[in-house]
């Protein structure tokens, strides 16, 4: 996978050196982070203007991004334009990603790039939620965690994506180590048993129990595909259908 990142603020990318994702980029992607103001010609490098139509704040020139992109564009690339406007950036966005063969990341300052920017090269704008940055360097830092973190061979342990909280639409259970009792608080006793089919129950139970507690929004979406067992959890500790309400 190949990824540019185009920003005012390269000095961000700092931690993409780091840990996994550093070890990732020695092999599986080749990434390269791009300075905006290199494709300014003016004494200032200027990248912003005052918006058409008044009000506060700057807005990013197109010129400079055009030539940015159309420096770095490639017949495959996607341009992703990070901004609290776009897309909800989930797992499932995240996994749908991972097969890209190109990546191209524009992130905005200011007031944004001007729209005639992300209209002309068909970007998507991505929301990290509904909050507003500074800049989009910090969402891209988390977006490409997500993504490169799911390329397979990145993880030592593969599996540990399987049970993930969001792989299945459920939060994961509750996960405990060394020591077993820290602070007169113990660890559930079922996961020192060695019993390994109540230790799989157990987690299911603990991610549809703190699931339904914490995001009920997120088991309203797997309600349909839970078994008999899961419902008669969830009912014995007073979770009711998300439908149940609607209904009456
Ligand atoms: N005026 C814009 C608005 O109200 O929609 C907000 C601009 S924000 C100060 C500057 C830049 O930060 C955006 O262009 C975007 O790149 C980034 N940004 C801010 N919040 C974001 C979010 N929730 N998700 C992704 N990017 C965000």
């Amino acid at each position: 996978m190949r990824i540019d990142i185009v920003s005012i603020f390269p000095e961000y990318f700092a931690p993409l050196d780091l840990s996994l994702i550093g070890k990732a980029r020695s092999s599986q992607v080749d990434l390269a982070v791009h300075d905006l103001r290199q494709w300014t010609f003016d004494v200032h490098r200027t990248v912003d203007d005052t918006p058409y139509g008044g009000g506060p704040g700057m807005v990013m020139k197109p010129e400079p991004w055009g030539l940015a992109l159309d420096a770095l564009n490639s017949p495959s690339a996607q341009i992703i334009v990070p901004s609290p406007a776009g897309k909800p950036f989930t797992q499932e966005m995240a996994a749908s990603l991972v097969p890209a063969d190109h990546l191209i990341f524009a992130c905005g300052r200011y007031e944004g790039i001007d729209q005639r920017v992300i209209e002309h090269y068909g970007a998507t704008e991505v929301s990290l939620g509904d909050y507003v940055l500074f800049g989009g360097e910090v969402a891209v830092l988390v977006m490409l965690e997500a993504i490169i973190r799911l390329i397979p061979g990145v993880l030592g342990n593969a599996s540990s994506l399987d049970e993930e909280s969001h792989a299945n639409g459920l939060l994961e259970s509750p996960v405990y180590t060394k020591p077993p009792s820290w602070r007169e608080l113990d660890v559930p006793e079922i996961l020192r048993s060695g019993d390994h089919g109540k230790i799989a129950r157990w987690r299911r139970d603990q991610a549809l129990l703190r699931t339904a507690s914490l995001r009920p929004d997120l088991l309203e979406k797997v309600w349909p595909t839970l078994d008999k067992r899961d419902l008669a959890l969830l009912a014995e500790a007073g979770f009711a259908s998300p439908g149940a309400d609607v209904a009456e």
